[in-house]
């Protein structure tokens, strides 16, 4: 790999581990990692390949701790819906309807979708929950070039949690040696993979959900922690459903189960937590345990996490996820600091530099990880800039309010992950963005043919004629 020097307008840096900006500043890259940051033009570099960004805003490339591959097949029909006798859920009609009628082909162009709207819009680093082809998003992110994490999908049932009538969900869990059989394929998948691409690709272990694990498959996968030491991601306190089955089955709330069977701790990323009791904030503020946040998917259903302001000044670390589509760190930047100050009714809640470090710094912690999620001498050359010259993004006083309140991810012009550049000048290196696309349309149509309720589901806005 050749060396690389990028000169922009602004680069994040840290200065006693806090995120700081350079102005007129220089990233120097060997190999994977980052040589060299600072304000003068460093020697050594003279035969390294350039880029010059005159208004380039210089920044970690973006960690997004919580997605899901197929998001975009559910586009155009999720969105103003839900099982009004779920609360509202899209999760038993909608997504099981999607997901019957995706085959590892589709899904592997939709897959390949997401990939690329990550490397446009400077996302380096996704975590996966609850993969259902593992091996094949392996594969995927070993061409593409991201960094990435499988959670592949573990759960004790028997089948996927339905409603035959639209009214109340069915989980049906497997018993005896049954219920850890998805765990053990988990085992070997990590004994596989983890590490994988020059450790480009690592895996995790991913209990679905609480309803859809019995505390014995909890307590086995912590104690399978201890030695694969790799991060443990997990659904929690995601819907109201989920409360009352817990409650109805065990009689506490899902993060006090979770705790109970060891399931709390740095090395666990819970997801959402949006219907987090006061108690249960406080056991996530002790052990350590980090939240993945993903607020766009609540908000549009009427839901929010309460909030993340109050999450970070109770200790507790939050990364941020997208969870859905679009895969847009910089909206759900937006939109995590609108909703914490509506949660708060104070202009004062999760400030620009509070999200920013959350899809950052946080990010990276929530992994463990000292080495990504900052430009720093050492750290793995995870890169992404961001042009502030656009017509949205003039003039720019304060380079990172004006990231979160008005760029896009359309502003990203380059992106870097372990030293290659993946993006740039906004030219993807890595993926044909005409085939994806193409294959992307093909699928999704195709997965849309095969679902057969799906105008009844989910009515067109406005009628196409
Ligand atoms: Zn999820």
């Amino acid at each position: 790999m050749a060396d690389l020097l990028i000169h922009g307008k602004w680069v994040c840096t840290e200065k006693d581990g806090k995120q700081v900006l350079l102005e007129d500043g220089y990233v120097g890259v060997r190999g994977d990692s980052v040589a060299y940051v600072g304000k003068d033009l460093p020697q050594g570099y003279e035969s390294a390949e350039r880029i010059d960004r005159k208004y380039g805003l210089v920044i970690p490339g973006l960690v997004d701790i919580h997605y899901h591959s197929d998001s975009p097949a559910t586009k155009g029909f999720c969105e103003d819906c839900g099982t009004v006798d779920l609360y509202g859920s899209i999760l038993y009609e909608y997504l099981t309807a999607i997901y019957a009628a995706t085959t590892v082909e589709e899904w592997r162009a939709i897959a390949n979708l997401t990939f690329m709207e990550m490397i446009s819009g400077g996302i380096t680093t996704c975590v996966e929950f609850n993969s259902y082809f593992p091996e094949e998003m392996v594969e995927l992110l070993g061409a593409c070039g991201l960094r990435g994490y499988v959670a592949p999908e573990t759960n004790s049932l028997d089948g996927y949690p339905y409603t035959p009538d639209g009214k109340r969900v069915i989980i049906e869990h497997k018993t005896g040696k049954d219920m850890f059989k998805k765990l053990e394929r988990n085992v070997a998948l990590i004994e596989k993979y983890d590490g994988a691409f020059d450790d480009r690709v690592r895996m995790t272990l991913g209990p679905t959900e609480p309803p859809a694990c019995r505390p014995d498959l909890l307590r086995e996968v912590r104690k399978l922690s201890a030695t694969y030491h790799v991060p443990i991601t997990m659904h929690a306190a995601e819907t109201k459903i989920e409360r009352e089955y817990i409650r109805r089955e065990y009689g506490m709330d899902s993060i006090e189960l979770l705790a109970e069977n060891g399931l709390v701790g740095p090395d666990v990323i819970l997801a959402h937590t949006v219907f987090a009791s006061t108690r249960e904030k406080k056991i996530m503020a002790e052990t350590g345990t980090n939240v993945a946040h993903c607020p766009s998917v609540f908000v549009v259903k009427g839901e929010y996490m309460k909030s993340l302001q109050g999450y970070t000044d109770m200790g507790i670390n939050v990364g941020i996820g997208t969870d859905t589509f679009p895969q847009d760190m910089i909206r759900e930047m937006r939109v995590a600091t609108s909703m914490s100050k509506v949660c708060d009714y104070d202009f004062r809640s999760a400030k620009a530099d509070l999200v920013f470090k959350c899809a950052t710094q946080n990010g990276a912690k929530a992994l463990g990880r000292t080495d990504i999620g900052r430009i720093t001498v050492g750290a793995k050359a995870d890169i992404a800039i961001v042009d502030m010259n656009g017509f949205n993004t003039i003039p720019v006083r304060d380079p990172i309010k004006v990231l979160i309140s008005c760029a896009t991810a359309h502003n990203v012009t380059d992106t870097i992950v372990n030293g290659r550049i993946l993006m740039k000048d906004r030219e993807l290196l890595s993926m044909s963005r005409e085939k994806v696309s193409e294959e992307a349309w093909t699928a999704a149509r195709t997965i849309w043919s095969r679902v057969p309720n799906l105008n009844e589901l989910s009515p067109i806005s406005i009628p196409i004629l």
